[in-house]
């Protein structure tokens, strides 16, 4: 008899796999719990779908994504082989670990911080260093000199906040590990961390279309970085790891960047409608460089809360496995009628008598 376990790696054995939010597709349903854009992208990816050409997709889609490149290294001011394309960003900071990571060596990032890092660290059989931050959720600029690279989400999720520019110049000064920035969220930020590679060789930047482009669906996501490191990526990864449908739809929503910035637009200014009126319930709320908002209800649990608002169809984000997380809520920015709906559902549950805990 075969004991199916021995099949299987032992760090797969002993992985909690990430959970994804739920994607729930009932039109009644609002939903605010994985950071999608409640918008449409560019029109003209409804344009190049029309014109794609069946016949093409029997032949393999560009490996080196040269157009998409091209594209990109307009937009960011630097060249073609200091970009690498994969299938969602989350693609590129696996191959990360296998390109540039001895087994046992150590991965760092904060706790909390996208949650599927330490994930992706057990599965290369790679030392987590988590670097706790203080209970605003701060990094008071302090970490272990064994991490080999580190992951900064930044603007970090699930808080919102972002690191100053200064912090992370600061850290490069003695920092000689790899330092991967991860800025998914970047286009609803102020500021971005794009230009630190000119500077600085041991810094990979990472970006997605999967948020403020409303691409979640294409898998697509990108980084810039020195071309050495660049070129060990593209020695790893899989032949044809981003699709021809892919490759199109990204490179005609790049280009068209009004759409994505009257969108990011939209979006805050509805997150600011959002933000007060969470300050108004008396809840803490913490300040968003995102298309979501981080806060700490009072008077109700995090998770009363959670339940109670998936009761009347509107689903957020609950991370309850983390002491760091547990009394907190994220709540992606959707449409200014959702997010009213949302405002006028909080006010009746927090009004009604459902805030004793009966978890
Ligand atoms: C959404 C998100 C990603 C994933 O991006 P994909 O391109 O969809 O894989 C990566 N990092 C952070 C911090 C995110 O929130």
């Amino acid at each position: 008899m075969v004991f199916m376990n021995n099949l299987i790696k032992n760090s797969v054995n002993k992985l909690k796999a990430y959970t994804p939010g739920e994607q729930v597709l009932d039109k009644d349903i609002i939903k605010l719990n994985t950071n999608e854009n409640p918008y449409l992208p560019s029109p003209d990816v409804q344009d190049i779908l029309s014109m794609i050409d069946i016949s093409r997709l029997s032949k393999y889609p560009d490996p080196n994504c040269i157009e998409l490149r091209r594209v990109i290294a307009d937009l960011h001011n630097c060249n073609i082989d200091e970009i690498f394309i994969g299938n969602g960003s989350d693609e590129i900071l696996a191959l990360s670990l296998r390109a540039f990571l001895e087994r046992d060596e150590s991965v760092g990032f904060f706790e909390p911080s996208y949650s599927l890092y330490p994930i992706l660290a057990n599965i290369e059989e790679l030392r987590s260093i988590p670097i706790q931050l203080d209970s605003s959720f701060n990094w008071d600029g302090k970490y272990d000199k064994s991490i080999k690279l580190l992951f900064l989400a930044n603007p970090n999720a699930p808080t919102g906040i972002s690191l100053s520019e200064d912090k992370v110049i600061n850290l490069l000064k003695n920092y000689t590990g790899l330092l991967i920035i991860d800025e998914a969220y970047a286009d609803f930020s102020d500021y971005n961390l794009i230009s630190l590679i000119k500077n600085y060789s041991n810094v990979i930047i990472t970006r997605t279309l999967s948020k403020s482009y409303s691409l979640a669906g294409i898998r697509c996501g990108y980084c810039v970085g020195d071309k050495v490191l660049i070129d060990a990526l593209y020695k790893i990864k899989d032949s044809y790891n981003v699709d021809y449908i892919t490759q199109e739809i990204a490179r005609v929503a790049i280009l068209d960047q009004g759409t994505m910035n009257a969108n990011v637009q939209a979006i805050k200014e509805t997150k600011t409608i959002l933000y007060n009126q969470l300050l108004e319930f008396g809840f803490n709320v913490f300040p968003s460089n995102t298309n979501f908002l981080w806060f700490k209800p009072s008077g109700i649990s995090a998770k009363n809360l959670y339940k109670l608002l998936k009761e009347k169809n509107i689903v957020i984000r609950y991370f309850e496995n983390s002491i760091f997380t547990k009394d907190f809520l994220r709540v992606t920015i959707g449409t200014a009628p959702q997010i009213f709906k949302l405002i006028d559902s909080i006010k009746e549950i927090i009004s009604g008598d459902f805030t004793n805990d009966k978890s």
